[in-house]
């Protein structure tokens, strides 16, 4: 960079990406026995064991491997849709007519499953305290649109929600609960794994989550007739005849068995990740101590994150001037303060990856029609607009983190 405050940085030798895949042999060798032994297929050994320990990792009764952890989201929404509102005669827009609860700021992954069925998103604003859903917001959500039965929720970049409060609300109005637990596997809220809060919940192993399998995605119930259907309906929804007999609509969304080689090698190793996310979160946190800016919030008493991704949130005070278009940022330096777009373009100019915050839902433009709940202003964009992702990876080193901790600050020079 030019700018004479980042003077004496070195750029980054090779690119520092913001969270990347970690593999240890052991994968490989899960792989190469399912080509070996010719189980190249959407059936084989590695898909049943990734479920059963899976089941046995939560402790809940079932778990189906699918394509995806979108796949996994669209037959949740569609089996809870079944459940509550039947499904209509063409097979398609279970939700047809129907709004469903959702979290608003997250990846487009947790709300398009709704859309796919033809249900209405309604967004629910954000606590300032996990980042996630607002007790408070469902519960005034209810007030406006009593008859919703169906809520989607998702814990953000590790952070346990405030799954009781969430819960309570639900089940006083009578609503079902997905919760999209993709980005916070093996995150605990009262000793209880997420995953184990849903009626249905999700997991997602796409490359760059705590562990992967370079895509794919999990259902996790506890009702046999519900894992039932997401078996049939992920396997083009077969019914037991001599032929290709249909009943009802289907889909090619089941877990392959190479790709379930790489998540049963990587499951010993979740753990480890987590704690090498921990102490990046850790170490992210004490340097960043005397500059104006904290970490993402999570309850420390009530849950115990995964730390996914490390994000920091600028102080209002300290925010330099900052202009988002829709596809466009602009900002002015300004001493003692800056922003994340600041921040973004000089990881970026040191060859790190940060991210902006995932834009809220409600400010998307495909979304832009959908009702939006808040009770106390609008926090989901003013996390957005003063939050970023730093690079989050689990092997960076102590120096490289140092190097990214002195690069922020120079931003508030
Ligand atoms: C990654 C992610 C998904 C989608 O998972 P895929 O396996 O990539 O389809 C869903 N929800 C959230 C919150 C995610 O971060």
């Amino acid at each position: 960079m030019k700018d004479e405050r980042f003077a004496g940085i070195e750029p980054f030798e090779k690119r520092l990406n913001l969270s990347t895949p970690t593999m240890h042999g052991d994968d490989e060798r899960w792989v190469v026995e399912a080509i070996k032994t010719n189980w190249v297929s959407t059936v084989g050994e590695n898909i049943n064991v990734v479920e059963a320990e899976i089941a046995k990792l939560t402790g809940r009764g079932y778990a189906v491997g699918l394509s995806s952890g979108t796949a996994a989201l669209h037959l949740a929404v569609r089996i809870l849709a079944q459940e509550l509102y039947g499904i209509p005669k063409t097979g398609h827009g279970s939700l047809e007519g129907k709004r469903v609860f959702c979290t608003d700021m997250t990846f487009d992954a947790t709300a398009n499953p709704i859309a796919y069925e033809g249900g209405e998103a309604v967004f629910i604003d954000t606590e300032p305290e996990t980042w996630n859903m607002d007790p408070e917001a469902l519960e005034k959500a209810f007030e406006l649109y009593p008859e919703v039965r169906l809520v989607m929720l998702a814990h953000l970049y590790g952070i346990p929600a405030k799954v009781d409060e969430l819960r309570a609300v639900c089940k006083a109005h009578g609503a079902l609960l997905i919760e999209d637990a993709a980005e916070s596997f093996l995150s605990t809220y009262k000793g209880v794994q997420t995953g184990c809060f849903g009626d249905i919940s999700v997991f997602s192993w796409n490359g760059n989550k705590l562990i992967t399998g370079s895509s794919g995605g999990m259902i996790i119930t506890d009702d046999p007739a519900w894992a039932a259907k997401a078996r049939k309906w992920s396997t083009q929804a077969r019914e037991a005849a001599p032929w290709y007999q249909h009943a009802e609509l289907g889909y090619n969304y089941r877990m392959s068995n190479i790709i379930a080689g790489v998540v049963r090698g990587q499951l010993p190793h979740a753990e480890e990740h987590l704690a090498q996310k921990k102490a990046n979160y850790q170490r992210y946190k004490k340097g960043f101590a005397d500059l104006p800016v904290r970490m993402n919030p999570y309850d420390a008493v009530n849950s115990s994150p995964n730390f996914w991704l490390s994000c920091l949130l600028i102080d209002r005070a300290a925010m330099c001037f900052q202009s988002r278009t829709d596809t466009a940022a602009t900002y002015s330096t300004e001493k003692g303060r800056s922003c994340p777009t600041e921040i973004l373009e000089a990881l970026s100019a040191f060859n790190a990856e940060g991210r902006p915050i995932w834009k809220p839902m409600h400010l998307q433009p495909i979304y832009s029609e959908n009702p939006f709940v808040s009770v106390h202003g609008d926090v989901s964009a003013d996390i957005f607009e003063r939050g970023l992702c730093l690079p989050s990876d689990n092997k960076m080193t102590a120096e490289q983190m140092d190097s990214i901790i002195e690069i922020v600050h120079r931003c508030f020079m």
